[in-house]
C-alpha cells in the first residue's frame, strides 16, 4: 500500500476526523483526541475526538427530542429512508472497503464484501419496518376488545467492535430506526472512520437530526452514561464477553432492555460420512475470514478417526498455498491481525497447546512483514486441557482434535461455557438432525461454512449472549408490547 493510498482517502468526503452529535460534526480539539492506526504498516491514518460522558449525554438528550417526530412518521416512510441509506452504501461502496481496511486491516475485497452485508442490514429491516405487528386477542368479557400494539422502545445505545466496523452497526441501527427509535453509537476505537462514514451517508440519506450519532472516546465513560441515564431504553452490544457481563450488571440500575453478542468457541465436527471437499472448503471459509477475527470463527476442529488424516492433508496443502500480507495487495488471501496483543495470543495458544504435546504441522509464527501477521498455523493432538480448546483464538490458527463416535462429538462441542456458532459436515440426513438438536449454540451450519444473513437471527446461547440481531427477531429487540383492554 503506498502513501498516496493514504492521501487519498483521507482526502474523501466520507473520511471524518470528528464525532457526529445532534446533526452536526464535532472535530478534534486539543489533545482529547485517540490516533487511529493502519494494523499492516502501524502507521497513524488520522484521529477523533476522545469524548465522554458529557457528550454521550448531549447525544442521548439530542435522541429523546428527535424521538417523537420519527417514531410519527410511517414505518413506509422510515423504511425509505433506510432504503435509501443502503442504497448509498452500495453506491460508495468501493470508498467505504478502502476506509475499512485501512483501519481494520482486511482484505479490500472482504472489506467490499463487508460493505454489501451492512448494507443488507438496511434493506431488511427498511421492509421489515411495516411489520411490526401487533394483534388481537378474543376478550375474557362481552363487550370487551383485547388489541397489543407494538411501540418504539425509545432511545437506543450501541457499543460495536473493531473487527466488523460497519455490518456491527447497521444490524442494530437498521433494526433501531425501523422500529422508530433514534440511536447513539460508540464504535471501537480502532476502527471509528467507518461507522463516521456511515453517518455522513445517513446524513445524506434523510437520517433527521438527532436520530443517529457517532460518539468517539473513552469507552468506559460512554458506556457510563449510556447505562447511567434513565432516557436510554435499549442498550445493545456486541464484543467479549467480559465487557458484556459488565454492561449487563449496569443496565440493569435503570432496568434497561439490553442484547448482547458476545465471544464464541465455535466447533467444526467433520463425520466419517462427510463430503471432504466440501468440509475442507467449508472449514477454510469459517476459519480464515478476516483472518480468523469472527465470533462465528470456528475455533475447535473435531474430525472423526476414519477421515482425520485425510481432512488434516488437504487442509494442510490450503493452508500453505495462502497468501499473507497487506490487505491493499489484490492477491492477499490473508491480512495481517488487528494489533500487535492480537498477534501474541495466537502465538501464545501454539506454544501452549505445543508444550502440551499437540503437533505443528505449518505455520506457527510471525511473518517477517511485521507484529501484526501471523502465518496460517494448523496443530495437530489437540487436547481439552489447551488454551485453545477453553478460549477463543481470535486469529488464524487451525487446531484439530479426533474423536471416535457421535455421542463423543456432541459432547466435546457442548463442554464450553460458550454457545454462539457450531458446524458440522455430515451426508447422513438421521445423523444432521440428532447433532443440529443435541449441539448447545444459537447457529448451526450444516454442511456450510458461512452462516450470516440478515434474514436470519443471529445470536448466541450460554456465555455467548442474549437477544438476537437480524430477522424478524432483530426487530422485536426494540419494541414494547402494549396491551389494550376495551371496555
Ligand atoms: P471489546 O474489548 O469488548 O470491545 C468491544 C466494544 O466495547 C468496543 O467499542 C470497546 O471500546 C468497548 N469497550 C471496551 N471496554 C469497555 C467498557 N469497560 N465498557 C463499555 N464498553 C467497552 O471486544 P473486542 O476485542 O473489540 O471484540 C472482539 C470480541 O467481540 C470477541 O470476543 C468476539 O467474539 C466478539 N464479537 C461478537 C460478535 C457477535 O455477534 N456475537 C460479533 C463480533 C465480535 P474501545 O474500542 O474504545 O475499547
Amino acid at each position: 500500500m503506498t502513501l498516496d493510498i493514504v492521501s487519498e482517502i483521507r482526502a474523501n468526503r466520507l473520511f471524518r476526523e470528528a464525532c457526529f452529535i445532534d446533526g452536526e460534526w464535532l472535530p478534534v480539539a486539543g489533545d482529547e483526541q485517540i490516533s487511529v492506526d493502519n494494523p499492516a504498516s502501524g502507521q497513524t491514518i488520522g484521529s477523533v475526538p476522545r469524548l465522554g460522558a458529557e457528550a454521550t449525554r448531549r447525544a442521548i438528550e439530542s435522541a429523546h427530542r428527535a424521538w417523537p417526530a420519527w417514531r410519527g412518521q410511517t414505518a413506509e416512510a422510515r423504511g425509505k429512508v433506510l432504503y435509501r441509506w443502503h442504497e448509498l452504501l452500495l453506491e460508495h461502496e468501493q470508498i467505504l472497503a478502502s476506509i475499512m481496511t485501512l483501519e481494520q486491516g482486511k482484505t479490500h475485497a472482504e472489506s467490499a464484501g463487508e460493505i454489501r452485508y451492512a448494507a443488507s442490514f438496511f434493506k431488511w429491516f427498511a421492509e421489515e419496518a411495516r411489520r411490526a405487528y401487533g394483534r388481537t386477542i378474543p376478550p375474557a368479557g362481552a363487550d370487551q376488545h383485547i388489541v397489543v400494539l407494538r411501540q418504539p422502545i425509545g432511545v437506543a445505545a450501541a457499543i460495536t467492535p473493531w473487527n466488523f466496523p460497519s455490518s456491527m452497526i447497521t444490524r442494530k441501527a437498521g433494526a433501531a430506526l425501523a422500529a422508530g427509535c433514534p440511536m447513539v453509537v460508540k464504535p471501537a476505537s480502532a476502527t471509528p472512520f467507518s461507522a463516521l462514514a456511515l453517518a455522513v451517508l445517513g446524513e445524506e440519506a434523510g437520517v433527521p437530526a438527532g436520530v443517529f450519532h457517532v460518539v468517539t472516546g473513552s469507552a468506559s465513560e460512554i458506556a457510563g452514561e449510556m447505562t447511567g441515564n434513565p432516557l436510554v431504553r435499549k442498550v445493545s452490544f456486541t464484543g467479549s464477553t467480559e465487557v458484556g457481563s459488565r454492561l449487563m450488571r449496569d443496565a440493569a440500575t435503570n432496568v434497561q432492555k439490553i442484547s448482547l453478542e458476545l465471544g464464541g468457541n465455535a466447533p467444526f465436527i467433520v463425520f466419517d460420512d462427510a463430503d471432504l471437499d466440501a468440509a475442507v472448503e467449508g472449514a477454510i471459509a469459517a476459519k480464515f475470514r478476516n483472518t480468523g477475527q469472527t465470533c462465528v470463527c470456528v475455533n475447535r476442529f473435531y474430525v472423526q478417526d476414519g477421515v482425520h488424516d485425510a481432512f488434516v492433508a488437504r487442509l494442510k496443502e490450503r493452508i500453505e498455498a495462502m497468501r499473507l500480507g497487506d490487505g491493499f495487495a489484490p492477491e492477499t488471501d490473508i491480512a495481517p491481525l488487528i494489533n500487535r496483543a492480537a498477534a501474541d495470543k495466537v502465538l501464545s495458544h501454539v506454544d501452549d497447546a505445543t508444550r502440551q504435546g499437540a503437533t505443528l504441522v505449518s505455520g506457527g509464527r510471525r511473518d517477517e512483514r511485521g507484529a501484526n501477521y501471523v502465518l496460517p498455523t494448523l496443530l495437530t493432538g489437540i487436547r481439552q486441557s489447551m488454551q485453545v480448546t477453553q478460549e477463543e483464538t481470535f486469529g488464524p490458527l487451525v487446531a484439530v482434535s479426533s474423536f471416535r463416535d457421535e455421542a463423543e462429538a456432541i459432547a466435546l462441542a457442548n463442554n464450553t461455557p460458550f454457545g454462539l456458532a457450531a458446524y458440522f459436515y455430515s451426508e447422513n440426513v438421521r445423523r444432521v438432525w440428532r447433532v443440529a438438536e443435541g449441539i448447545e449454540a444459537g447457529m448451526i451450519g450444516i454442511n456450510a461454512g458461512l452462516i450470516s444473513n440478515p434474514a436470519a437471527p443471529f445470536g448466541g446461547v450460554k456465555a455467548s449472549g442474549l437477544g438476537r440481531e437480524g430477522a424478524s427477531e432483530g426487530l422485536d429487540e426494540y419494541l414494547e408490547t402494549k396491551y389494550l383492554l376495551m371496555g
